[in-house]
C-alpha cells in the first residue's frame, strides 16, 4: 500500500478504537481517539522508514520486528497501541497490495494476498477503506464478544 493508504489507514482505526474502547460520546470518547490515534498511526507509518534504511518490505516489515513493538510496552512501560499500527500496516501491505511482506525476514520469501492492487492503483483508497473496515469489525466483535465471558479491556 502507498502512505496515502497508511495514514489514512491509521487515522480512521484510531478513531474506530477510539468509539470502541470509550463509546459513550463524552469527552472521555474524544480522549480515547487522541490517545490511540496517535501512536496508531505513528505505527502505521514507522514499517516503510525500510525505503530509506534497509530493504523494503523486508527489514522493517517482518514478525521479529511486530514482536518488538508488542513487547516493548511490557519492558519499558512505553509505546503502548503503536504495535496495532505496525499490524494494521502489515495487513494493509499483505492483503491490499499486489507485492507481499517477508514476514519471517531475513528469510527473503514475501507472502502476500491475491486480494491486493498496484500501489498507484485508483483502487488503493477503496480497497484500504474495506480493509479498515474489516479491521473495525474484527475489533469490535473481539472488545464485546469478550465482555460477554468477563475479559475487559485495559483502559489507556
Ligand atoms: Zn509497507
Amino acid at each position: 500500500m502507498n502512505k496515502h493508504g497508511h495514514v489514512l489507514n491509521g487515522l480512521l482505526l484510531g478513531i474506530g478504537l477510539g468509539f470502541i474502547l470509550a463509546p459513550d460520546g463524552s469527552v472521555e470518547t474524544l480522549r480515547m481517539i487522541v490517545a490511540v490515534t496517535v501512536p496508531v498511526s505513528l505505527g502505521a507509518l514507522f514499517p516503510d522508514i525500510d525505503t530509506e534504511f534497509g530493504r523494503h518490505r523486508k527489514t522493517l516489515h517482518n514478525l521479529p520486528v511486530l514482536g518488538m513493538f508488542i513487547a516493548f510496552p511490557f519492558v519499558f512501560d512505553n509505546l503502548h497501541y503503536v504495535w496495532i499500527g505496525v499490524l494494521t500496516h502489515y495487513v494493509l501491505d499483505v492483503v491490499g497490495s499486489k507485492r507481499g511482506i517477508a514476514l519471517f525476514y531475513p528469510f527473503e520469501q514475501e507472502y502476500g494476498f491475491p486480494t491486493g492492487v498496484a500501489t498507484k492503483s485508483q483502487y488503493t483508497s477503496v480497497v484500504t477503506l474495506v480493509i479498515t473496515a474489516t479491521e473495525l469489525i474484527i475489533v469490535f466483535t473481539v472488545v464485546y464478544g469478550a465482555g460477554r465471558y468477563g475479559w475487559t479491556v485495559p483502559a489507556v
